[in-house]
């Protein structure tokens, strides 16, 4: 068995569809986080009711931070002040870039993703590449189910990022798997320096979505010890990115 597939803890659903697999492929660094963090025991949350339910039985905190509220896991939370703290010794900063970049809530990636899949649609229609009738098929369906429908669409040719030019997983997480919504996450304005994503590092914070450049992911141990949890170190764009092994 995969040592990554060993790390996981014992309640994880392992997902058996290609979706899920696909998913905890790209996204699934976040599972094996331990130092006092709690990954969410599936790959995706069906509802907001599920979201809430695991959200209200997490140790959180939440600090102004860069002027907005920022809501974490408790563990992350105390990791990210110490590389804060860090950072200012050294002139640098380490701030959100926005108001929604921390804590998520289902709607929230519901909406996302309808950012992503309604404009693609309507520019597919426009190319000829789509009847009206399919897109309006796949507009009907739930969140849930639309996940699918877009993954066949992009193994058609067809992406879904905002610039269409890649599938729609490295622009926005589909509906309930975003990282975000475990108070694991936070997308950083100061993430092109590599001085900042040194110290983020140094503190449990790595980057685990390839070509989600502003996005971190805490996963409470140090650099050397993550190929321990199962994770591969991915060079892309000039970065250090760490994926599930699988
Ligand atoms: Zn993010």
């Amino acid at each position: 068995m995969k040592k990554f597939i060993t790390k996981l803890s014992s309640e994880f659903k392992l997902p058996t569809d290609a979706v899920g697999q696909r998913l905890l492929k790209e996204y699934g660094a976040l599972f094996v986080a331990c130092g006092g963090a709690i990954p969410p025991p599936m790959v995706i949350f069906k509802s907001e009711a599920e979201v809430s339910a695991f959200q209200n039985g997490l140790q959180q905190s939440k600090e102004k931070i860069g002027g907005f509220d920022v809501e974490l896991q408790a563990a992350a939370m105390k990791n990210l002040q110490d590389a804060i703290s860090e950072a200012e010794q050294n002139s640098l900063t380490i701030t959100p870039r926005g108001a929604d970049s921390a804590k998520r809530d289902y709607t929230g990636t519901v909406e996302l993703w309808a950012s992503r899949v309604n404009p693609g649609l309507t520019n597919y229609i426009g190319k000829g590449k789509l009847t009206a009738a399919e897109a309006a098929k796949i507009r009907a369906l739930s969140p849930f189910e639309q996940v699918p429908e877009i993954f066949k669409l992009e193994s058609q040719g067809m992406f879904f990022s905002k610039d269409l030019s890649k599938s729609i997983i490295y622009s926005v997480a589909p509906p309930g798997t975003s990282q975000h919504l475990s108070m694991l996450a936070l997308d950083v304005s100061e993430h092109e320096n590599s001085k900042v994503r040194d110290v983020l590092a140094r503190h449990g914070w790595f980057q685990t979505v390839v070509s989600d450049l502003p996005h971190f992911t805490f996963l409470g141990v140090s650099e050397n010890q993550l190929s321990g949890l199962g994770l591969k170190k991915v060079n892309d764009g000039g970065r250090t990115f760490w994926l599930p092994s699988l």
